[in-house]
């Protein structure tokens, strides 16, 4: 990156927020790698790892991972090649520890959060469209029941194969999730907001009206990025 320090953004918003569509431009943007401690954990599920396999039923219920586990994933993320100038963060931190390990973690590398994003929106919105969220098992596109013309045999529309809804997308685990969002994640918004790094982006709005106002932020954070 071109400031030489290691910066960390943050981007912070409920599930369903719609943090993985604009995490896409931001990562474009800032030229470094997006981390998403929920993609992380899918990855580790996927293979059948250690970790996977503890993290499973947290998951499942809407719960969140232990704090250790997620830490200690972060941190070993961070040590690969591709982050040594800095990293967007995405679903991480979750929890007031979370966020006090992260910065020590980046006190120690001398750098610091460039901008904590928080994308704001409504908790009926944020159930809306949890709920309805099919995916594909293959490609992992993802769709939805209201939004999207899709098959009546749940094939999916780009790949053919098939569109399944997340165990943590069913109602039940979608409000546990939305609480434990509420909880957990509002103090650690207030933590980044005592220290004047959080920038509030009304998130029930089209998606490149949201995109728009998340680069302008951050080619204010980082004016070199307006050249590149
Ligand atoms: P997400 O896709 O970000 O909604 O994450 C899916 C699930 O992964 C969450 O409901 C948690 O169970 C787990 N998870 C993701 N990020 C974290 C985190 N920072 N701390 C604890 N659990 C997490």
């Amino acid at each position: 990156m071109r400031t030489g320090k290691f910066t960390v953004t943050l981007l912070i918003g409920a599930p369903g927020a719609g943090k993985g569509t604009q995490a896409e431009f931001v990562r474009e943007a800032l030229g470094m790698p997006h981390i998403s401690t929920g993609d992380l954990l899918r990855d580790h599920r996927r293979q059948g790892t250690p970790l996977g396999r503890t993290a499973r039923d947290y998951m499942d219920r809407g719960d969140l991972v232990p704090d250790d586990l997620v830490v200690k994933m972060v941190v070993q993320r961070l040590e690969e090649p591709d982050a040594t100038h800095g990293v967007l963060l995405d679903g991480f931190p979750r929890t007031q520890h979370q966020a006090d390990s992260l910065d020590a973690e980046l006190a120690a590398r001398g750098g610091g959060v460039l901008v904590a994003l928080y994308l704001d929106v409504p908790q009926h919105v944020l159930f809306g469209r949890l709920s309805g969220r099919r995916v594909c098992d293959k490609c992992n596109g993802t769709f939805h029941v209201e939004m999207h013309d899709l098959p009546a045999d749940g094939s999916c529309p780009t790949c053919g194969w098939r569109l399944v809804q997340r165990r943590d997308d069913q109602r039940a685990a979608v409000a546990r999730r939305i609480h434990v969002y509420m909880d957990q994640t509002t103090p650690v918004l207030e933590h980044y907001r005592a220290m004047r790094l959080v920038h509030r982006v009304h998130g029930d709005q089209p998606v490149d009206a949201i995109k728009d106002e998340l680069l302008t932020v951050l080619q204010q954070k980082q004016p070199t990025l307006a050249a590149s």
